[in-house]
């Protein structure tokens, strides 16, 4: 079920968060546009490929052979346009924050912007035969899991929902692409009480 089936859709257009994707680096064309269709679908809003950064070149970690994850908010920062939009980067780079191995994605709500990164998504990564279908659908519920975080939920206790923290790839694959009941409650009152809260 989406959004816009419990109640968000009925929001003026105007009013509707809209979702910038912002490449960093480079990320297969089809990635891309598999994740704009299926965010559209599963959230209802409007979502559109809204350009291109580069890779940090200063956040890699050479002994870590990564990239730290949180200074790629602020490149996609400028993206952000409206009030209520949100800004999803997407990078082939394998990303880490100080305290965790890796991370598949990071989420700032204080100015809506995240990152998820592709790498640990790909069967291919792990030695396996590619795989584009389940590819995308790991895709996807990082990048919801991530615009959920952005609209200011937690992480939720139940493994099928896709608000679930995945702290390995069996997480990622086990849960869906969906908010759960609870969530999608909690998500809706958010939108009804913080709308007009909003940093700007
Ligand atoms: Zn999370
Ligand atoms: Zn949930």
């Amino acid at each position: 079920m989406t959004l816009a089936l419990i109640g968000l859709g009925q929001m003026a257009a105007a009013e509707a968060p809209q979702i910038h994707l912002v490449a960093c680096g480079s990320v297969p064309p089809a990635a891309l546009a598999g994740l704009a269709d299926g965010l559209r679908q599963e959230l209802g809003f409007k979502v559109d490929p809204a350009g291109e950064v580069q890779v940090p070149s200063a956040a890699y970690a050479p002994r870590r052979r990564q990239y730290q994850a949180e200074p790629f908010l602020p490149l996609i920062r400028p993206y952000r346009q409206q009030a209520p939009d949100l800004v999803l980067g997407i990078t082939g780079v394998d990303l880490y924050v100080p305290s965790l191995n890796f991370v598949f994605g990071l989420a700032d709500p204080r100015t809506r912007c995240a990152i998820i990164s592709l790498a640990r998504l790909d069967p291919q990564y792990y030695g396996q035969a590619a795989d584009p279908r389940r590819f995308q659908e790991r895709a996807l519920k990082e990048a919801v899991h991530e615009l959920g975080h952005l609209l200011g939920l937690s992480h939720c206790r139940r493994p099928d929902c896709v608000m679930f923290f995945s702290n390995s790839l069996a997480d990622t694959d086990r849960k869906g692409q969906s908010f759960c009941p609870d969530c999608r409650r909690s998500l809706v009152s958010r939108f009804i009480n913080n709308f007009n809260k909003l940093e700007s």
